[in-house]
């Protein structure tokens, strides 16, 4: 007789609102994960007084009011608003794209200007169906700003040239004929008081919870004390790389801790000149408004992925893809265990989309098995 209902591999945020969905309805999961704390990316570690963002900068933002009012239901949220900074050969820019930052470029602050400097570089260049990440961004804001702000740190990011990267990569981001500096278009933002550990030990609450326990090394143990698995790493690890293996990107974050109280001022700057090694510096305590005496600072430097290092971001370029729905029809075959998560569906998800993704997926499990 299994012992539990679920196992949940993976103590992320789809581990955690899977795990939540399936406790209200009296069901028992076990959730496991090979790091030693829960979370996932969303892991926070407090130093000082100050909540370090353990894996990159985590800003939630989301449309849905249904997810909003979830999330805060476990954890209040600040009103913490992302206006992340570029540095380009020591000049700073407003981001995302937007009235500030064509000032900033070309001293015009009048909008019609502005979109006439756009149309005349997009004419320039020849462009008229975008089909590749570069066409894309300066047919959106020109080549003067694809130049100084988009080409060096996207290269340096995704480690390829930007004509050979999907557009969808920066169409993430907004583009404004606006003086606006707010990263996101969506009506709600902020971070959980107290950090990202609140809210996913809120979605465990009721769970039994195994650390460092890595379930590819143990399968048939694991699967033998559940009656279900939700698999939430990635899926060709999964199926051993059968078909071939998925291109990630990694990143090696570098914290320092300064006996400052302010090192930037500002949370998120981002650094887009290909020579500068790393593409962004985070100051947590402003993620929290934090007045602590001293500060921590974090590097992220963008890596090749290889085996053995953490996947973070997948490439969803067509060959990847392709590959991914290859694996995606393996995973259709199985009877008992499910798949989900930035990682399984091989989707650069923000946390909103993950939760989302959850919770339709935990409610058709329900009814297909529980009949709830
Ligand atoms: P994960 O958080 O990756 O969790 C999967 C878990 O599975 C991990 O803990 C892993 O250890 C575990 N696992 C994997 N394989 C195994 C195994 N074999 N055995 C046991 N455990 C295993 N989203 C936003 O909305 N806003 C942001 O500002 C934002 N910034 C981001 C910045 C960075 C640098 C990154 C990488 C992501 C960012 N995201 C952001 C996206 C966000 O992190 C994800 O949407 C979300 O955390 C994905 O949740 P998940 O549960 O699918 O995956
Ligand atoms: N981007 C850029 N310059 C910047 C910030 C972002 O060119 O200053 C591009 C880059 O290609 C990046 C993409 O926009 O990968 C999406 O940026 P976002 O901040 O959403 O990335 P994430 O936080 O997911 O790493």
């Amino acid at each position: 007789m299994a012992q539990y209902d679920l196992l949940i591999v993976g103590a992320g945020l789809y581990g955690g609102v899977f795990a939540h969905a399936l406790h209200q309805q009296g069901l028992r999961c076990l959730v496991i994960d090979k790091r030693g704390h829960i979370g996932g990316n969303t892991y926070c570690d407090r130093k000082e007084g100050i909540d370090v963002h353990a894996y990159g900068a985590h800003i939630f933002h989301t449309n849905d009011q249904g997810i909003w009012d979830f999330v805060n239901s476990f954890v209040p949220f600040n009103r913490f608003t992302n206006s992340p900074l570029a540095v380009h050969k020591g000049k700073y820019y407003n981001l995302p794209f937007n009235m500030n930052t064509f000032y900033q470029l070309w001293g015009l602050s009048d909008p019609q200007q502005v979109k006439e400097k756009i149309q005349q570089q997009i004419q320039q260049a020849g462009i008229t169906q975008p089909r590749n990440l570069e066409e894309q961004a300066i047919s959106l804001v020109g080549k003067d700003v694809y130049e100084v702000l988009i080409k060096g740190y996207t290269e340096k990011q995704w480690g390829r040239p930007c004509h050979e990267l999907p557009s969808f990569i920066i169409r993430r981001l907004p583009v404004r004929f606006t003086f606006d500096n707010n990263y996101f278009d969506d009506r709600y933002q902020g971070i959980p008081e107290g950090g990202y550990n609140k809210l996913t030990e809120g979605l465990l609450a009721g769970s039994v919870i195994e650390l460092n326990k890595d379930y590819l090394q143990n399968r048939d143990y694991f699967n033998g004390l559940a009656k279900h698995v939700l698999y939430t790493g990635p899926i060709d690890a999964f199926y051993n790389y059968q078909l071939g293996t998925l291109a990630y990107r990694s990143l090696r974050f570098e914290e320092e801790l300064l006996p400052i109280d302010n090192y930037q001022g500002v949370a998120v700057v981002n650094y887009t000149e290909r020579e500068v090694p790393f593409t962004r510096i985070l100051e947590h305590k402003h993620f929290a408004f934090g007045r602590q005496p001293v500060t921590i600072i974090t590097r992220e430097y963008p890596l090749s992925w290889e085996k053995g290092l953490e996947p973070y971001y997948p490439v969803n370029d067509e060959v990847n893809n392709a590959l991914y729905n290859k694996y995606k029809a393996l995973a259709e075959q199985e009877k008992n265990i499910e798949f989900g998560g930035r990682l399984a569906d091989y989707k650069y998800y923000d946390m909103h989309q993950v939760i989302a993704a959850a919770q339709v997926h935990a409610r058709k499990f329900l009814q297909k098995n529980y009949q709830r």
